[in-house]
């Protein structure tokens, strides 16, 4: 791929810039600030402003609400986007159960969420996970039993990120236990109306609520649900997880990170020192941004897959392996430059009516607790060490 800018490609910044400059809400800004984990209320907002504008699906096709731009344009917006601090989109939608249902679903399921999906007025939630099931996704028990127009649907989900915020769940069941465990499982789409759907909490490190376990007893949910074939759910499930593993590089927002690393290990401590000047600490800023700069054209090469109507594929292995390896040795320097106010950690400081003034400088608020809250990233979306398993398999023929 060709990396340097042409004239269009820089008009095209141009109006990038100017859009997030008009249009991105100071309040969200300072609220991604504080942490990566924004309000509900903030993302339907800023996500209507895109929406609007055209740009909340880059990486869709055209005729289903995408940009139609290049590579190298969705690169640009990733940068600018990212260098704003404007937040991550939702990604249960538009990039996951989104391209699953433009792909394989039924005019009536495309006509009936892309749309909502598009404008957020519906927000998703991934119920693929369940105790015992989760590197070995496809030993899941969750049983989806035909009666009728329907399945009734019963078992149980963990580790549900933002259920309790969630509209619709697409899920896996088991609708065959008597043939290969790949071989009978069915990817439904549940309205989490829906009675017999509950929902739990799980408390994360950090102390704060994104994850959920999700139980099922007896719920029906009507066969048109359903993502195309019975027993071929592993199929779409799979197509799903590359989408997923693709968006989780974010390159721009790691280079930002640096650029808030060098700021902050900028100012002298107490006894005069500067951080910033010690060598150990530049030698471990400067190996993380060699990685990132790899990191970069690998997610360069598989933007261009993408966008000549290729499937991530395993390649995304790699950059979620990277991605999220750079993201957290970054979080880690990041508590490191801040020397002992990285250790005081009140939840007031995510309350946004709190009086309690922060602990140590504005910029020290939040950081630790995303630490703590990232640590899961080589967790999710697959582990990292199921990431190294299929790309010994696959890519390296092992
Ligand atoms: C913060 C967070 C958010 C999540 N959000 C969602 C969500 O929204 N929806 C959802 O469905 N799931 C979600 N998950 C679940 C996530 O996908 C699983 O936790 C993950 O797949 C690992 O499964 P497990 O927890 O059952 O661990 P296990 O599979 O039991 O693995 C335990 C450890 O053993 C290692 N291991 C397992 N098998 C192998 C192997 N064959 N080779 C080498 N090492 C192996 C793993 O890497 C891991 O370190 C989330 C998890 C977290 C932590």
């Amino acid at each position: 791929m060709d990396l340097s800018y042409t004239k269009d490609d820089l008009a095209f910044r141009d109006e990038v810039q100017s859009f997030i400059g008009d249009k991105f809400p100071p309040e969200i800004r300072a609220a991604v600030q504080r942490s990566s984990y924004v309000p509900k209320e903030h993302m339907v907002r800023w996500q209507k402003l895109l929406h609007d504008r055209g740009w909340i699906a880059p990486n869709w096709p055209v005729e289903y609400g995408g940009t139609g731009w290049t590579p190298m344009q969705k690169h640009i917006y990733a940068e600018e986007y990212q260098a704003a601090d404007c937040p991550k989109i939702s990604s249960f939608g538009i990039t996951m159960v989104g391209p699953v249902i433009y792909t394989y679903g039924t005019e009536a399921q495309k006509k009936q969420h892309l749309p909502s999906i598009l404008n957020s007025d519906v927000f998703w939630c991934q119920g693929y996970s369940e105790p015992g099931s989760g590197s070995d996704l496809a030993s899941l028990q969750t049983k989806a039993v035909l009666d009728g127009d329907h399945y009734v649907v019963n078992g149980q989900k963990i580790w549900t990120s933002q259920a309790h915020r969630a509209d619709w769940i697409f899920c896996l069941v088991r609708t065959n236990s008597d043939v290969k465990k790949q071989e009978g499982i069915t990817f439904l789409l549940i309205d989490m109306k829906t009675e017999g759907v509950t929902v739990k909490p799980i408390i994360s490190m950090d102390g704060r609520h994104y994850l959920n376990e999700v139980f099922f007893d007896d719920a029906r949910v009507p066969v048109s649900n359903r993502i195309a074939e019975e027993n071929k759910g592993w199929t779409y499930a799979k197509y799903l997880l590359g989408h997923e593993r693709a968006g989780i590089a974010q390159v721009a927002k790691h280079k930002r990170t640096i650029e808030r690393v060098r700021e902050i290990a900028a100012q002298e401590s107490a006894d005069g020192a500067v951080l910033l000047d010690d060598p150990a600490f530049k030698a471990r800023l400067m190996n993380v941004e060699v990685s990132l700069r790899a990191l970069e054209i690998t997610n360069l090469r598989m933007q261009a897959n993408i966008s000549a109507g290729k499937s991530p594929g395993d390649g995304s292995s790699t950059l979620k392996i990277s991605g999220t390896q750079i993201e957290q040795e970054l979080n880690e320097i990041l508590v490191q430059a801040l020397g002992y106010y990285g250790l005081p950690y009140s939840m007031e400081q995510f309350k946004p009516d709190s009086n309690e003034p922060p602990i140590g400088p504005d910029y020290a608020t939040g950081l630790m607790a995303d630490r703590l809250l990232r640590r899961a990233a080589s967790i999710y979306g697959g582990s990292n060490e199921i990431q190294k398993n299929i790309i010994a398999k696959r890519i390296l023929g092992l």
